[in-house]
C-alpha cells in the first residue's frame, strides 16, 4: 500500500488546470475546493486499491510487513493503488508480484472494503500461488507465510487487513 500524502484533504492549494487559488465552496451539498479563476471543482473521490490474500499449498497465508508509512512495521496482505487502464484483478496480481515476488492467480473475490474514515476502497481477492519465490519487495521489510494459528493479529496494519483475514477464515470454515 502506498504512502500517506493523498490521505490529507489539504492536498492541493492551486488549480491543476490554471494555477488559480482553490477555495472551499458548498457545491452539491458538500464543501469542495473550487478554482476562483476558472471554476474547476476538485472532486475528492475515493482512491481504489487492489490486493490479494495468497494461499500457499499448505494452507498458510502470505502477509507482508510494510517498510513505508503509514503503519510501517505492521503486517498486511499484498496490495496497492490501481492505475488507470488496469483491471482490479490485474492490479492485485501486479502488486502481489511487486511486494512479495509471487505469481498468483485470483480464485475469488474476498470482499470490497471501505470505511468512512478512509479515502481508500480496497478490492481483495483470495489467490493461489502459481510461481515465484516468496521474498520481500522494495516496499516491504519482510514477506512471510503464516499458519492460520500463527497470524499476527496484534500487529496488523489496517482495518481491512483484519477484515480480510476474518472474511477468509469465515469462508474457509475456520474461526479466527
Ligand atoms: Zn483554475
Amino acid at each position: 500500500m502506498p504512502s500517506a500524502s493523498w490521505q490529507s484533504d489539504e492536498g492541493l492549494n492551486f488549480c491543476p488546470r490554471c494555477a488559480g487559488p482553490l477555495v472551499p465552496r458548498e457545491i452539491e451539498r458538500r464543501m469542495r475546493p473550487r478554482c476562483e479563476r476558472c471554476g474547476f471543482i476538485w472532486y475528492q473521490d475515493p482512491k481504489v486499491a487492489a490486493g490479494t490474500l495468497p494461499v500457499m499449498d499448505d494452507g498458510s497465508l502470505v502477509l507482508v510487513r510494510r517498510a513505508i508509512q503509514p503503519q510501517r512495521g505492521c503486517w498486511t496482505y499484498p496490495g496497492g493503488f490501481m492505475d488507470r487502464g488496469e483491471t482490479a484483478p490485474g492490479a492485485a496480481v501486479r502488486e502481489t508480484r511487486e511486494e512479495c515476488l509471487l505469481e498468483v492467480e485470483p480464485t475469488g473475490l474476498l470482499g470490497v472494503y471501505s470505511y468512512a474514515t478512509s479515502i481508500t476502497v480496497v478490492v481483495v481477492y483470495a489467490a493461489r500461488v502459481t510461481g515465484g519465490t516468496l521474498a520481500a519487495g522494495p516496499e516491504c521489510l519482510e514477506a512471510r507465510a503464516f499458519a492460520v494459528s500463527e497470524l499476527p493479529w496484534e500487529d496488523l496494519a489496517f482495518s481491512s487487513t483484519r477484515d480480510v483475514l476474518n472474511d477468509y477464515l469465515r469462508r474457509e470454515g475456520g474461526a479466527p
